[in-house]
């Protein structure tokens, strides 16, 4: 340091103190650099601890600092509330956010903290620029009802980000591997501490704490588990996969959140997220906006009103009394009569649950007895006319409950050997972890062997 001074003096450059500063991430080193006499008249230069650098917030100290993640993340916000009232149909705004939004108020987040509450003020913004203007929706089920190909949903954003650039990095820098193993061991042996605390230390560190936000845990091998999902291998799952199965754990994950949070959801666990593409993608604009106004829960039924004192609580077009939004959709005999699909008129709405009659599919059963959602009826309900038995998925004919009986014991006994359980998981992860037992198998035979990424 002195001989620097020396050298900065005798070939008469001037320190612009104005323009430099100093760093670093010992406490001690840091007090030196502060007090440090940079000329014989004393000069100083700002010793910092956290800067700007490369794109992202480069934090040395032990305290939470990301400030030019959360500045991106306040101009992201200010873009999200402009383009609500920016009169553009559900695709176009959809596509705003995917291209402009996330990518700019992100920018960087792979290796910086991140502001919780801010983040949480982003995706408030940018769930009400897309779903329904209702102060009762639920944004969880507004990001899973979007049709374009990506998640928008920021959370999912960061995850992937941190995942797939974990990936970039090993692939281009194959030496680094064992070093990030080496980090994700110590961190596993040192129960987490430093990536559960509010205050994660590095890239490594931040991807392990999100994917505790998700209930995931990263092994040592480079995988991410989850209870009740396949594992994700992030270094052998191919790379056009990898985006595909981290939005899903996350999409899973928010609707978990959901249906613990909002009665209208309560025991739909997970969704069918492709029917509901699917689905969504088939609505006209108008429709669109009447069934994301019904799925999120954002639609205000008489009841609600009449707890605010707008309305005596019946409906207006039957005069009977309407306990929620269900009444419309299912049971109201006027609304009934301009149905255009007229054999949904033959389905006894008391036989669907809360979530189906608010048009969110339940991720199908295993059980090939029950309803497609896996709920098994007494036998006194199954008094039922054929029309609606049939139309929820139950077995009408004796030959199809012989043939459905017979068919649960054959998936009672894949359960059994995948060390699956029926009461967690339903057909998707049914499918997949066997699958992945299948992958297992095969690939025995080269244990030990490093595979080379499939990119
Ligand atoms: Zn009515």
């Amino acid at each position: 340091m002195n001989l620097s001074r020396d050298f900065f003096a005798d070939i008469g450059a001037k320190i612009a103190d104005k323009k430099c500063f100093s760093f670093a991430a010992d406490g001690k080193t840091r007090d030196f650099l502060a007090n440090y006499r940079w000329d014989a008249e004393g000069l100083q230069i700002p010793t910092v601890c956290n800067f700007t650098d490369i794109g992202t917030h480069l934090n040395l100290s032990a305290a939470p600092n990301g400030k030019t993640l959360s500045d991106r993340m306040v101009k992201a916000i200010l873009m999200a509330k402009r383009l609500r009232w920016i009169p553009l149909n559900h695709k176009v705004k959809e596509h705003i956010v995917q291209a402009n939004i996330l990518p700019a108020g992100l920018y960087g987040a792979e290796a910086s903290w991140v502001n919780k509450s801010i983040l949480k003020a982003l995706r408030a913004a940018i769930g009400n620029a897309l779903g329904p203007r209702s102060a009762r929706a639920s944004n969880d089920i507004v990001f899973n009802n979007t049709t374009c190909s990506g998640d928008l949903d920021p959370d999912t954003y960061i995850l992937t980000q941190r995942v797939t650039s974990l990936r970039r990095t090993i692939a281009k820098y194959p030496a680094k591997r064992d070093k990030v193993c080496n980090i994700i061991k110590q961190y596993k042996d040192s129960n987490n501490t430093c990536a559960s605390s509010s205050n994660p230390c590095g890239p490594i560190g931040l991807l392990i704490n999100s994917l505790e936000q998700v209930g995931a845990q990263l092994t040592h091998d480079l995988k991410i588990t989850k209870e009740g999902e396949a594992d994700i291998d992030i270094w052998s799952l191919p790379w056009q996969h990898l985006k595909k199965a981290i939005s899903e754990m996350c999409a899973n994950h928010r609707v978990a959140h959901a249906s613990c949070d909002r009665s209208h959801l309560r025991e739909v666990g997970e969704i069918d997220g492709q029917i509901t593409k699917k689905i969504v993608n088939g609505l006209g604009p108008k429709e669109r906006c009447i069934y994301n106004h019904i799925s999120t829960g954002g639609a205000w039924s008489e009841s609600h009103l009449q707890d605010i004192g707008l309305s005596q609580g019946k409906c207006t077009h039957c005069g009977q009394v309407a306990e929620d939004i269900c009444h419309v959709t299912w049971h109201c005999p006027i609304v009934n009569k301009h149905r255009k699909i007229q054999d949904l008129q033959n389905v006894n709405p008391d036989l669907l649950p809360t979530y189906i009659k608010h048009g969110v599919p339940k991720a199908m059963s295993t059980d090939v007895e029950a309803t497609f959602w896996g709920d098994k009826h007494a036998p006194d309900s199954l008094q039922d006319s054929k029309e609606t038995l049939r139309a929820i998925g139950m077995q009408v004919t004796s030959q199809r409950k012989t043939l459905a009986s017979c068919k649960n014991q054959e998936i009672k006994e894949v359960h059994k050997q995948n060390n699956l359980n029926p009461g967690t998981h339903n057909a998707r992860p049914f499918f997949k972890k066997i699958e992945a037992n299948k992958q297992r198998a095969q690939s025995a035979g080269v244990r030990g062997q490093r595979k080379p990424s499939p990119t």
